[in-house]
């Protein structure tokens, strides 16, 4: 059942745009983020995302396009005039107020006298009852991020618009607020929008996931649809690891049957958004955690009706749960395995010749007319953690 009032806190951008001058920030771009959900905008440095947010905010006036929450067109309202609030990554709390007081901002602002007992719900809301009397820089940052967050429902916006509001946190704090955050979504039940570079922030915390790239909405879904069903190389490589095969299709039905060099390799035809005519090129696409290493010694007892072939393992690296491979092979230059340290094969060491099987279905296909590399992350920033 659904009614106007449950959908009063939609996100609608129709058509929305921004350029400056010649550049174009954000291509005209189609977006829903129904009533409630927690929806993150992730993409990398530069992408358009923050552009995005801050034209829902007010702060950014959009080129083309218009911004809907619920039934109302908020495209020409100034910021204070929207029913939505914004947490920054800068938290830009008021040093000289203690945080009771610093919640009770807004409220005050309105002309609303009796706020202890809203304040105290707002507070008690991030765990923070304890700390009303103390200064904000009495307090650590996650601490402070919680302040800024309850500061910001305090007025019970539709929306909360989220620009990188854990960025500055160091790794572990930022784990933790990640949950804190998805916990104190769930329990307002607030519209949440999150800015995020950081994929696996994005996947913990959002029911939906929009990958932006250069400007574009990628791909947009599910973070476990994202994960397994990429439609891009873009998407595959920024959400975690992928490795690529270059293949030619030779036929088939629901499953797919493709060369690639002398091996065949089955995927299913469902999960393949390149052509699937005879002939054509695919890139078959596997995750690193989805693939089983098996000494070349030992290749007779594989199962059949599994994919395989085979390489050389070029490096290993032990980290506690799992072993992380790199295997050459000539299908694929440097191909990457997770095997969880349950019983390890003590010979799977560099230089050991090695099948690498999986089971067909954990197979996607995509159009090879694309950058194999696009995506894939840099090393580059995180010094916090
Ligand atoms: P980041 O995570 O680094 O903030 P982002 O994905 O949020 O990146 P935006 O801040 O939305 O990216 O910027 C998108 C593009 O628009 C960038 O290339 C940026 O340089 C450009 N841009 C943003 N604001 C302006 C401006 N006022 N004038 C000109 N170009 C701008």
């Amino acid at each position: 059942m659904t009614t106007a009032q449950e959908h009063g806190g939609d996100v609608r951008l129709s058509g929305i745009s921004k350029t400056y001058g010649s550049f174009t920030a954000v291509q005209p771009l189609d977006l829903t983020v129904p009533q409630g959900s927690f929806f993150a905008l992730l993409g990398a440095s530069g992408c358009g995302k923050t552009t995005t947010l801050r034209m829902i905010a007010g702060l950014e006036e959009p080129s083309s396009g218009t911004v809907h929450l619920g039934d109302q067109d908020v495209t020409a309202l100034p910021p204070y005039k929207r029913p939505v609030n914004t947490v920054f990554q800068s938290y830009a709390l008021f040093p000289h107020l203690d945080i009771f007081e610093n919640v009770a901002f807004g409220l005050r602002r309105r002309g609303i006298k009796s706020v202890k007992g809203k304040v105290g719900e707002m507070l008690d809301l991030v765990q923070l009852g304890e700390q009303a009397r103390k200064k904000p820089h009495q307090l650590s940052g996650g601490q402070q991020q919680r302040v800024a967050v309850a500061r910001a429902l305090i007025n019970h916006p539709k929306v909360l618009l989220l620009d990188e509001p854990l960025g500055a946190l160091d790794l572990k704090l930022r784990r933790q607020m990640q949950l804190e955050l998805k916990r104190i979504q769930t329990e307002v039940g607030i519209t949440f929008v999150h800015v995020t570079h950081d994929q696996e922030e994005a996947m913990t915390m959002a029911d939906t996931v929009a990958v932006m790239n250069g400007g574009r909405v990628e791909q947009l879904g599910a973070p476990a649809d994202l994960y397994e069903n990429p439609r891009t190389t873009f998407v595959a490589n920024f959400l975690g690891t992928s490795n690529f095969i270059e293949a030619e299709v030779q036929g088939g039905g629901d499953d797919l049957v493709v060369k690639a060099g002398d091996c065949k390799l089955t995927l299913p035809a469902a999960r393949c958004t390149g052509p699937t005519d005879t002939g054509a090129k695919v890139l078959v696409g596997v995750r690193p955690e989805k693939i089983s290493l098996t000494h070349a010694d030992d290749a007779g007892q594989i199962p059949d009706g599994r994919n395989r072939i085979t390489g050389r393992i070029a490096d290993s690296s032990f980290i506690g749960v799992s072993t992380q491979y790199v295997v050459r092979s000539p299908l694929c230059p440097s191909f990457e395995v997770y095997a969880q340290n349950v019983e390890r094969d003590g010979r799977l060491t560099p230089g050991a010749e090695v099948v690498l099987h999986w089971n067909p279905a954990h197979t996607f296909g995509l159009d090879a007319a694309q950058d194999v590399q696009a995506g894939v992350e840099k090393v580059e920033e995180d010094t916090s953690a």
